[in-house]
């Protein structure tokens, strides 16, 4: 294949801020987020934003089927001849990846690798967390800003820690696989990225999304306050604190997951 610099060059494909256009070219970096998800030879694998195609030769090259979704229109020629080149192994499709049911795609659970748009990846991955369990997917693996891979991953006790860790963390494992400089991307964003893989695990027994939902919203929309004050307005909140001995002054950010999760429970036991 030739590189890519020419197919960029071939196609015309001049990055497009609107679209969030920011490549990969380093072939060793490709193939080393390409080897997040573990051996991808024989599996089915669905890319979103494969742009010019940087990552996507990667994930062929590791052996996998890859179903690609594309915006831009422009990059679908460049991806034509990815697919001459492993002739059965890319399916392309184009469109918006925020219209598009992805499970329908697929008849097995494919592992998912994007390098998106901040905005589009933040979204999709909310989505998929809070869709139906067992998820449709079998990993993530996705480029986030560094703050935002930070937030996934964050324990109790840090800044950075707050409902989006809680809905990364309570039913999927995140962990940050490789941090990236600003300077690998064509051309460099303004802030440093990371990619973030997620597997599912077993979700806890009785935990409802929407009073996990109802309960981290109100502990984190006043993260400075203590407990006792910023769920005083969620019926059974505090009595059940109590009933847990979670002590009410403390904050948001000291109580883990886990006790997120028990709190839940207890206040949806109670409806
Ligand atoms: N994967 C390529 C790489 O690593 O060099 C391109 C990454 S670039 C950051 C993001 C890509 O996502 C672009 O090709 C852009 O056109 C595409 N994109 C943006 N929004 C999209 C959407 N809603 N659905 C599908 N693709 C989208």
């Amino acid at each position: 294949m030739p590189p890519l610099r020419d197919v960029i060059r071939t196609h015309g494909l001049t990055a497009s801020k609107a679209l969030g256009q920011n490549f990969l070219f380093d072939q060793q970096l490709l193939g080393r987020i390409a080897r997040v998800p573990g051996d991808l030879a024989g599996s089915e694998v669905l890319e979103i934003g494969p742009g010019p195609g940087g990552l996507t030769r990667a994930l062929l090259a590791e052996g996998a089927r890859v179903t690609a979704i594309e915006r831009d229109r422009r990059c679908i020629p460049a991806l034509a001849e990815l697919g001459e080149a492993w002739p059965g192994a890319l399916r392309v499709i184009e469109g918006d990846a925020l219209a598009i049911d992805h499970a329908a795609l697929f008849e097995g659970r494919p592992h998912v690798v994007a390098n998106l748009p901040y905005n589009v990846g933040t979204q999709l991955f909310v989505s998929w967390l809070s869709a139906e369990w067992q998820p449709w997917w079998q990993s993530l693996t996705l480029m986030f800003q560094r703050e935002v891979a930070d937030r996934i991953v964050a324990a109790p006790d840090s800044d950075a820690y707050g409902r989006l860790a809680v809905l990364a963390q309570w039913r999927s494992v995140p962990r940050i696989a490789m941090p990236v400089h600003r300077s690998a991307f064509t051309p460099p964003p303004k802030v440093m990225s990371a990619v973030v893989h997620v597997v599912p695990a077993e979700p806890p027994e009785g935990v409802r999304l929407a009073t996990l939902e109802r309960l981290t919203a109100a502990a984190f929309g006043q993260r400075r306050k203590m407990l006792r004050a910023s769920l005083r307005g969620m019926p059974g909140a505090l009595a059940t604190l109590e009933e847990l001995g979670i002590d009410a002054t403390q904050r948001a950010e000291t109580l883990s997951v886990g006790d997120y999760c028990a709190i839940a429970k207890v206040l949806d036991a109670a409806r």
